[in-house]
Order: structure tokens, then C-alpha cells, then sequence
């Protein structure tokens, strides 16, 4: 059936402009049929999966950082977990919580296991653990887990061994004190000079590593959603609130709600507006 639909000259032509990165396979036209043309659809995940398939770290800690806005350690050590994670469950993660990753910290660190194992906030397969240890868990669904702790020994001999970037991050992190814009230069370039050097550090080293079973959360569920009788907005149904009889969102409510920031999760009861 394929076959016969199949236009030669149409495929050969394809085949020489997509190796010359001369068209993208969206924008081709040929007489292939539906399914033939959704096979082309390359994985939005490729060029992470080639650089993890060539254990190219430096690549992947690039890539994490277009995300996270910065190369920085904590980012570094989250690009080494994600990746040994991956390699260790021998998992590809397309983003449909088929791959779960648990992290203990909301710091630079999950930015790189996000990047690299491809769990976020946005599709579930995130789950936050608000308890402040540096460390992940990534799990497959039938529970194969490996978990992956930052060595607090590791982590102690860092300051000692990169002075500077950690006066300069005392001062303007730690403190908020006022920094001249060449000492804020200073520090996020020892910063990405460091998180490049700690990727070829032995992963045994930097982490403790652990193989174990776990419970894997179930898949998100999907809410209906409800007119909030008040604003007028949509909001997911185990979210809204009755008022004489109608459902209002938390907001109109001025109910509690849990938010996360710096801070880890906390209960607000006002919205942010001034
Ligand atoms: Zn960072
Ligand atoms: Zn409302």
C-alpha cells in the first residue's frame, strides 16, 4: 500500500535536502501518504538525546543553561544527574511522565535534571519534593528508580577550592550586598568557568548513588474546568470554591494557596497584586 503511493524521485530528493539541512521534514510536500509523512516528524528531543547518546556533557550543560539563563555548579551537578539517571535506566523520556524524575530542591540543580531527563513542571513529570536536599530520583513507571544525593563532603571541599567565586557569591547572592558590574562579571564568569571544569569530576565522587523500587506517583489526571462566577475566569474544578451556591476561583475567594518560590512551598492568601 506504502510502496505503491511512494514516489521515488520525491523521496530521493527529500533524503539529499534533509541531509544537507536544506529543508526541515514540516515543510515537505510529496505523495507519501499521512503516516509516512507523521514518521518524518523528528523527536524535539533529538539533539538532547544525541548529546547524552554521546556522553557530550558540555553540550548538554549549554543546552540546560539556554533554559536556566546561566552556567552555574548546581546547574552543572543537575546536567551529571539527569544524564547518569538516563544512562543508568537506559530511558528515553518523551515528556508523558513514561520517565519520573523527584526533586528535593527547587535550585539550579532541577533546572539541569529538567533540561537533561526531560520531566518538567509543565508535563508532570516534575515532582517536587520540598525537603532542600540537592537530589533527584528518576524513575521509570514500573518503579526501577535510581536516586542521586550531592555528597555533602563533595560539596564542603568546592568553597575551599574556588575561593573567590565563593566570596563573590557571598557578597551578591548571600548578602545582596552592592557589587560594582565588574565584580557581577567576575562571578558568573568563574561561575561557568567552574560548572565546566566539575563535569569531568568522577560521578561517584559527587553524588551518592543508590538503585531502588519505588511507588511511582500516578499519571496527572485531567480536571474539568469551571467559570469562576466572580472574574469571569476558567479554573480547574478541584481548584474553585462554592459562594451562594456558585462556583469562584481561590482568588475571589481569598482562600489560602500554596505557592512556591525561593522559598520552597508556603500557604499565601493574596494574590501578588499591589
Ligand atoms: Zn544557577
Ligand atoms: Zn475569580
Amino acid at each position: 500500500m506504502l510502496k505503491s503511493k511512494f514516489n521515488i524521485k520525491d523521496s530521493t530528493l527529500k533524503i539529499v535536502l534533509l541531509k544537507k539541512n536544506l529543508i526541515t521534514p514540516f515543510k515537505i510536500k510529496s505523495t507519501m501518504t499521512q503516516e509516512k509523512e507523521e514518521s518524518d516528524i523528528p523527536s524535539p528531543r533529538r539533539e538532547i538525546e544525541k548529546l547524552i547518546e554521546k556522553g557530550d556533557l558540555k553540550g548538554l550543560l549549554y543546552k540546560a543553561a539556554e533554559l536556566h539563563g546561566h552556567l552555574c555548579p548546581y546547574l552543572a551537578y543537575g546536567v551529571m544527574a539527569g544524564y547518569t539517571a538516563i544512562k543508568e535506566l537506559k530511558i528515553k523520556s518523551r515528556g508523558m511522565e513514561e520517565v519520573i524524575a523527584i526533586v528535593e530542591t527547587n535550585s539550579c540543580f532541577t533546572d539541569g535534571i529538567q533540561f537533561v531527563t526531560g520531566c518538567t513542571f509543565g508535563n508532570n513529570a516534575l515532582i517536587f519534593r520540598d525537603i532542600g536536599k540537592t537530589a533527584v530520583t528518576v524513575a521509570k513507571r514500573d518503579g526501577t528508580a535510581i536516586r542521586l544525593v550531592l555528597n555533602p563532603e563533595f560539596e564542603e571541599t568546592r568553597m575551599k577550592e574556588y575561593p573567590e567565586a565563593y566570596r563573590l557569591w557571598n557578597k551578591i547572592v548571600v548578602k545582596r550586598e552592592k557589587a560594582t558590574e565588574e565584580e557581577h562579571e567576575k562571578m558568573m564568569k568563574l561561575f561557568a568557568e567552574i560548572s565546566l571544569k566539575e563535569l569531568s569530576q568522577p560521578i561517584n565522587k559527587v553524588f551518592k548513588i543508590t538503585h531502588l523500587k519505588i511507588k511511582v506517583p500516578e499519571y496527572a489526571p485531567i480536571f474539568k474546568s469551571v467559570i469562576c462566577s466572580i472574574c469571569g475566569e476558567k479554573v480547574m474544578e478541584p481548584k474553585a470554591r462554592i459562594k451562594d451556591g456558585k462556583p469562584v476561583c481561590i482568588d475571589c475567594a481569598k482562600e489560602e494557596h500554596y505557592i512556591l518560590d525561593g522559598k520552597g512551598i508556603s500557604i499565601k492568601r493574596e494574590p501578588f497584586t499591589l
